[in-house]
């Protein structure tokens, strides 16, 4: 690799220092620098561990800026976490580059770190080869009290159904970036959308407060889209699901677009790092205050639906607007597909 080999890479983007990594997460005993990392996991708690993969040309463009997309591929780990109601310990990142591009590693590694800080998630080992493309794959460490994680088979009927943050606009700024040209309402729209698809905020510290309220029965994030995602909580817990088009929080950057359009992207949209989750019909509402959640960790929270028996209903989602049923005829809105990487 270029005048920097893979050594000399770790060391100048990847590696910091012990005593940073000490300060950031007590957790941490030995990060980056022997064969593998140690840490701990609080007495009662569970390890909770997930990954994910972004591939050059797949999940993002050759020429995003490299400080976003360090952003985005700890971002959707984070969310993952989060998804679990998990606080986050540390992350490995294991990356196949092309060449050493030094600018590139600069601004990718500051992107990875500013979130890491944020959520006090060191990096603590990995792997670095050569590859034909971008590779970044990260995995990420947290941990849970012992049977508290938030699953995506608890919810039940009579539950309602609720996700965080405005839908709609990393779908849309995918499709904006396609374009060969935009006006300047579509240049102002991506404006607004873009920020959403290249630097999601995982919603970590407010899935937390969640699991903590002991009100949430299932939650996932919907990194595939409402309409993609939210099948996987009622298949696991044996449901199906209610959802009024009309309540759905749309990003103010769908405003120009057609109803149809814009409830597609939120529905069917991916790339979404938003949480779905379900919360228990015996809410006393004087303990589960949703305002101030949404207050203290500056997310909308939006009632979206309800859970109903699987039984009732011949479809798993029955999509709602108006008030009236929408028929499967009317799904030129491709409400039911999601994103799918087999399609
Ligand atoms: P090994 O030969 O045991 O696989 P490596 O030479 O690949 O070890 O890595 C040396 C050290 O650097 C290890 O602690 C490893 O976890 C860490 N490391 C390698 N690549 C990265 C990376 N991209 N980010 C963070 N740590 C890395
Ligand atoms: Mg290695």
């Amino acid at each position: 690799m270029n005048h920097l080999d893979e050594f000399g890479v770790i060391g100048a983007y990847f590696k910091r220092a012990n005593s940073l990594l000490a300060q950031q997460n007590s957790m941490i005993d030995l990060g980056i620098g022997d064969d593998a990392a140690l840490f701990q996991v609080a007495k009662d708690h569970q390890c909770v561990v997930s990954s994910d993969m972004l591939i050059e040309n797949r999940h993002f463009f050759a020429d995003v800026a490299p400080r976003t997309l360090g952003h985005k591929a700890l971002a959707v780990n984070l969310s993952d976490l989060a998804a679990m109601g998990a606080q986050p310990l540390g992350f490995t990142l294991s990356i196949g580059l092309p060449k050493v591009d030094e600018a590139w590693l600069a601004e990718f590694s500051a992107g990875l770190f500013a979130l890491a800080d944020e959520f006090n998630c060191p990096l603590i080992g990995g792997d670095t080869t050569r590859s034909p493309i971008v590779v970044i794959n990260i995995t990420i460490f947290g941990q849970v009290p012992t049977g508290q994680a938030i699953l995506r088979s608890g919810a039940q009927v009579g539950d309602a159904i609720y996700v965080t943050g405005q839908l709609g606009a990393p779908a849309y700024a995918v499709d904006l970036l396609k374009k060969p040209s935009l006006n300047d309402e579509e240049q102002t729209a991506l404006a607004s959308a873009r920020p959403r698809l290249e630097q999601p905020q995982p919603r970590v510290l407010l899935a937390q407060a969640l699991r903590e309220s002991g009100f949430v029965t299932s939650m996932l994030d919907i990194s595939d889209g409402l309409a993609g995602d939210l099948p996987h909580i009622l298949k696991a817990s044996g449901v199906a699901a209610q959802i009024d088009l009309d309540a759905l929080p749309l990003h103010t950057a769908l405003n120009a677009l057609p109803e149809a359009e814009a409830l597609r992207y939120a529905t069917s949209g991916g790339d979404e790092y938003e949480l779905c989750f379900t919360t228990s019909n015996a809410i006393d509402s004087s303990q589960f205050d949703l305002n101030k959640l949404q207050d203290l960790y500056q997310t909308p929270i939006t009632r979206v639906g309800c859970v109903l028996p699987k039984e009732q209903v011949r479809e798993l989602i029955l999509w709602l607007m108006q008030g009236k049923t929408l028929k499967a005829s009317q799904y030129s809105l491709n409400l039911i597909s999601g994103y799918n990487h087999f399609d």
